[in-house]
């Protein structure tokens, strides 16, 4: 059903000649917009503003004030969108996004896939992604040699539908690679998907491979299991990353792995399981961003109900897996927060979340975050403005304001009464494309679509 939606979005879309340009080569719209918006977030204050208008020209916010006074403003021929009765946010970012991997629970089931099928799974992914308000994802690994980057620039030249995607392109690891699943690393996919590390020569140098292969962000995975880079590697990593002008984004769960990623100056952590309340304080000073990539209890049991069915005998295992999970992730956020340390939203979904799409399924990182204490305008900011912050776009999304890429997205409802609003999603307009309007299509359609 979803599949024949997104299908028949895309068709309709494509088939009007609104999605990417009229075919002289432009990629932004030529359509000037006038958005009528009956409230819309103000993500830095927290208020609602009422009555606003919002107008969109290539693709760009050029005006956002008092509908009557921006209705002056634009032109006599510019687009009317009526929104008055709905709740208008700027797009969503996902920090934390693996776009090229779909498993089943445990069972992983695009690591064996060629090129062009895993290519695939990224372009479905990336289209969910964008139908539910996912705007923007910084891609942190699992996707090849440089799959993400190719993806990217098929994008930006407007090949394909898609979104705003930050390529981390393969993953800096100590020797041996990061194993998705139980199994071990092929020597095949070892070469495929990591730059492996062993001295602060091969640091350096994997840092230049990336960034060569075309990453805007270098992805490290500083423990393993038993296996921890260097503080000197770390160090390497970062100054190297740093002077070519891409941040780092280091994956660290143990209490060292993490120390070590935040005395090297990486630029965000990615989870930090086991961070210690004096890690927390160095990220805070050094303003490191936490990832933390969580999910509630119950969003576990839904991730895994296949795998555990298939695996009975691992059921008391997995729920004690739970417990754990339950009683240590919300204590590890409020300490961070305590300690002052800024929280980015990171899905981490590389999995089929059943009966979601991978946008929906991605967006369940707010709720979490929203269960283990977070305000839900604290979570709302953490996809929006601290994102935009950690990704270095501060200048291009997070708000809707002159001068940004108009990446807005409307619900019915007010998501800080109830986050579970944002997966409702019923407008999305992508640099001023409008990607996604279910109030008009609902008149649009046929039912039986
Ligand atoms: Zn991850």
């Amino acid at each position: 059903m979803l599949r024949i939606f997104l299908a028949a979005l895309l068709f309709i879309t494509l088939s009007t000649g609104a999605l990417w340009g009229s075919g002289d080569g432009s990629t932004l719209p030529s359509q000037t917009t006038l958005l009528k918006v009956g409230r819309l977030l103000d993500v830095k204050t927290g208020a609602y503003l009422e009555n606003q208008g919002v107008l969109v020209e290539q693709g760009r916010i050029k005006l956002v004030g008092k509908f009557e006074s921006v209705k002056r403003g634009a032109p006599k021929d510019a687009k009317l969108i009526d929104l008055s009765r709905a709740v208008v946010l700027p797009g969503l970012i996902d920090c934390h996004s693996h776009l090229f991997v779909s498993n089943d629970g445990r069972l992983d089931r695009t690591s064996e896939l060629s090129e062009e099928e895993r290519m695939r799974v990224a372009e479905r992914n990336a289209l969910e992604d964008l139908t539910a308000g996912i705007m923007t994802v910084r891609n942190l690994g699992n996707s090849g040699v440089r799959g993400d980057a190719i993806l990217r620039d098929a994008i930006n030249g407007r090949k394909i539908p898609g979104l705003n995607i930050l390529a981390a392109t393969r993953k800096l690891t100590p020797p041996g690679g990061q194993p998705l699943v139980d199994k071990p690393v092929t020597k095949e996919i070892l070469e495929r998907e990591f730059l492996t590390i062993s001295n602060t020569e091969e640091a350096r140098v994997a840092v230049q491979g990336a960034v060569s292969a075309g990453a805007d962000v270098i992805k490290v995975v500083v423990d393993v299991s038993t296996k921890l880079l260097s503080l000197e590697e770390m160090k390497a990593i970062v100054e190297e990353a740093h002077r070519a002008k891409v941040k780092v984004a280091a994956h660290a769960t143990t209490a060292e792995g993490t120390k070590r990623a935040a005395e090297a100056g990486v630029d965000s952590i990615e989870h930090g399981n086991d961070a210690s309340d004096e890690t927390f304080r160095l990220m805070a000073a050094r303003g490191i961003f936490l990832v933390p990539t969580d999910f509630t209890p119950d969003h576990l049991r839904q991730i895994f109900a296949a795998d555990v069915e298939r695996n009975p005998k691992d059921k008391e295992g997995f729920e004690q897996y739970v417990k754990d999970y339950a009683s240590k992730r919300p204590a590890r956020l409020q300490r961070a927060l305590k300690a002052g340390v800024r929280i980015a939203a990171g899905s981490d979904v590389f999995f089929i979340y059943p009966g979601k799409t991978r946008g929906q399924a991605s967006l369940l990182m707010l709720e979490a975050l929203n269960s283990e204490g977070m305000s839900a305008l604290d979570c709302i900011r953490a996809a929006t403005t601290n994102a935009a912050e950690l990704l270095g776009w501060q200048d291009r999304i997070g708000t809707i304001e002159a001068g940004k890429f108009a990446d807005i997205i409307a619900l019915e409802r007010d998501p800080l009464k109830d986050l579970s609003e944002l997966q409702r999603v019923r407008f999305v307009m992508k640099s001023g494309y409008v990607i996604r309007d279910d109030w008009t299509l609902q008149r649009r359609i046929p039912k039986n679509w």
